[in-house]
Formats: C-alpha cells, sequence, structure tokens
C-alpha cells in the first residue's frame, strides 16, 4: 500500500541514558523526553503493529537495537515474535555491524546507518549477511540541493562498492529545500529519502507519535523569517546559510526584531512547533 504511513519502534534499551555507542551531531533522539527505557509494553506493541498496513515493522532508534546484544537479545527477540504474530516481517536500523548476523532466522531485513567506522568494518562481516536482506542508509549533509548534486557520482561509486541498495536520508536538520526529483538517480539501487517520509511516519516511543509532532523541521521556520522583513538573523545560522560546508551546525538562531510582528510570528506554527524543542536567542528593539 503506497501510502500507508511507516511504522517505527524505537528502541532505547538503555534503563538511564542513551544506549547507543555513536555521538552523530544530528542525531534526533538523544535527548529526546519521548525516549523509553526498556523495551515498550507488549500491549503497547501489539496496538501499535495492528495500525500498519505495510508489510513490516521498523525497530530503530531511539538509540540502536543492537545496542548491548548479549544483553537486550531476549527483549528484542520477543519484540521481534509479536511482530511476526501480526503476520508482519521486521526491519531492523543499525550501526552494530558485528551483532547482525546473531539475527539471521528472527529479521528478514537489515538497514545498516553508515559512517566511517561502519564502513570500515562492513568488509569483514559481509560474509555472514548471506541470507539477509541488507540496505545501507547514509544521511546527507545539511547543504543546498546544487552541492547534493554534484556528490551524487560519488553516492552512485559507493552504491556499486557496497553492492546493495543505498538509501540517501535528508538530513534532518537541513535549512536547504530539496527537489527529490533532481536527487533521482534513475538507478534502483540509489534512492533518495525525503525527510518528509520521516514527518510522516508514525513511531512507538514511550507512547505513539506521527514524526512531525516529535522530529523538529527547521525549514518551514526559516522560510518565515527569512520572508519577515522585521526581522533580522545574525550568529550561527547565518554563518550556516553562507558556508554549510564550513559551518555544518546551525548552532544557534539569533535575531533582532524590529516590530511586535516578529513575536506574533514566534507564537505561531510553524516557529511555536520548532521552538517547543528548541530555542532562539532573540533581541527586541
Ligand atoms: S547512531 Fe543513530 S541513535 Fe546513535 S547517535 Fe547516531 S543517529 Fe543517534
Amino acid at each position: 500500500m503506497q501510502n500507508a504511513p511507516n511504522h517505527s519502534i524505537l528502541i532505547n534499551w538503555k534503563k538511564h541514558g542513551f544506549g547507543c555507542a555513536k555521538t552523530c551531531t544530528y542525531c534526533s533522539w538523544r535527548g529526546s523526553p519521548h525516549l523509553p527505557h526498556g523495551a515498550q509494553e507488549q500491549d503497547a506493541v501489539s496496538k501499535f503493529i495492528d495500525q500498519c498496513n505495510k508489510s513490516f515493522i521498523t525497530i530503530s532508534g531511539g538509540a540502536d537495537p543492537l545496542y548491548k546484544l548479549d544483553e537486550n537479545r531476549s527483549a528484542l527477540l520477543s519484540m521481534i515474535d509479536t511482530i511476526k504474530a501480526h503476520g508482519l516481517h521486521t526491519r531492523i536500523i543499525t550501526r552494530e555491524v558485528a551483532a547482525i548476523a546473531s539475527l539471521k532466522g528472527h529479521v528478514q531485513q537489515v538497514s545498516i546507518s553508515l559512517d566511517q567506522e561502519v564502513m570500515s568494518e562492513i568488509e569483514r562481516y559481509r560474509s555472514e549477511w548471506r541470507y539477509l536482506e541488507v540496505e545501507y542508509s547514509l544521511v546527507l549533509p545539511p547543504v543546498p540541493q546544487a552541492t547534493l548534486q554534484r556528490l551524487m557520482p560519488q553516492y552512485a561509486h559507493l552504491q556499486r562498492k557496497l553492492g546493495g541498495r543505498l538509501l540517501l536520508r535528508e538530513n534532518l536538520n537541513s535549512l536547504f529545500p530539496v527537489v527529490p526529483a533532481a536527487l533521482t538517480s534513475g538507478h534502483r539501487g540509489l534512492v533518495f529519502v525525503p525527510k518528509k517520509l520521516c514527518l510522516q511516519s508514525r513511531y512507538l516511543l514511550t507512547r505513539e507519535f506521527w514524526g512531525h509532532e516529535i522530529i523538529q523541521d527547521a525549514q518551514p521556520l526559516m522560510r518565515r523569517l527569512m520572508s519577515c522583513q522585521d526581522a533580522y538573523l545574525f550568529g550561527g545560522v547565518v554563518k550556516h546559510l553562507l558556508a554549510p560546508e564550513i559551518h555544518t551546525e546551525i548552532q544557534d538562531i539569533d535575531l533582532i526584531a524590529t516590530s511586535d510582528e516578529v513575536m506574533t510570528l514566534l507564537e505561531e506554527p510553524p516557529v511555536s512547533d520548532y521552538l517547543s524543542g528548541n530555542s532562539i536567542g532573540l533581541i527586541e528593539t
């Protein structure tokens, strides 16, 4: 069913803190007040699965679902069994490359999130994944579309090297709009995944959410601020807009407001949505 939303169960096995060995700067989940600590109740998982109209459920971070798998294996397998009992299959998103092979017979699909360290480990473990459907995913840098287009030949080369499907994920923190068609390679092995897909997906954390309720999308906010003649942006966000390849993080959004119109704008969606999870440095004049 093409338009049915993806359903993802977000895992954080750690009773206290965040169960992922990585520290990605673009991580949307570390520090989220909605993260579970330990597995969700089976009833909540069953109710969530019942609403899924796709053939699979994704188990994902949150943190990393395969983090310290020796300790968390029985909880993970019990969740996978619940999914199987509903007639669906399980897709796992992970960076714990060494743990993947031990899921053979339990999961059908594994999506490996790439970073440099993961890349260096793939060759070592790849031969153990023969019976699994393995794909790879890469979060694109938060840069303008023209830069991404220039990078496409490199991504195509990477896909050929990996030999499996490579998903290019739009950076959730990117301020720069992307036209998906411009990043479509025409090759089935290289697929662009717009952030819209995440914003329109369903997530089970401590409770159920739509993606747009828990993922902060700064693009509409920036559109509003940049079209407001009484708001003057400065600081980190301007550095990022001018040279995103050098200043890759937005850091803060600082602005000078010269009229009440800006205050009204800050109190309305989508700006107020963004402010519920972030802060803006504001100087009123
Ligand atoms: S690997 Fe995933 S869960 Fe872990 S820090 Fe990076 S984005 Fe967050």
